[in-house]
């Protein structure tokens, strides 16, 4: 990646590329990041981490290593007790690690596959969703 301005060291600031000579922000769009997570030798859910997500983590836990993550959607996928998702379902969140974290447990009919979407984080005095949509609060234990 190269600014406008002929530099290629880039600064992260606020979840944002900034460049290190100029200053001018970089729109970068993360993609989705998709795990395949082992339930057992047999089943398996995956873990889709939607951009927001990524942004979010990278604001609020810039060091933390990939298999917490995965962890925490073992936990939550845990936290249905093999309940098979449906394909449409609400927005839920939990507490974890000081902060609120957001998922849907859905079904895509599309890849034929449970899949634990993880959709943001955000500091834990309220509950937040974008798109005003109600938000189930559940209490997930996390190891
Ligand atoms: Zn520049």
């Amino acid at each position: 990646m190269k600014c406008k301005c002929g530099n290629e060291k880039f600064m992260l600031e606020w979840g944002k590329l900034k460049c290190a000579e100029c200053g001018t922000r970089q729109y970068i769009r993360y993609s989705a990041e998709e795990h395949k997570i082992m339930k057992n030798e047999k089943h398996y859910f995956w873990a889709v981490l939607t951009p927001k997500f990524i942004e979010a983590r990278d604001k609020h836990f810039p060091e933390i290593e990939d298999d917490v993550i995965i962890n925490m959607c073992k936990d939550i996928e845990k936290y249905y007790k093999g309940k098979w998702p449906k394909v449409h379902c609400k927005t839920t969140a939990s507490k974890w690690r000081g902060k609120h974290i957001y998922w849907r447990y859905k079904f895509n009919p599309h890849k034929k596959r449970a899949e634990v979407v993880m959709s943001n984080i955000t500091n834990s005095d309220r509950i937040q969703d974008r798109r005003k949509e109600e938000v189930k609060f559940v209490t997930v234990d996390f190891k």
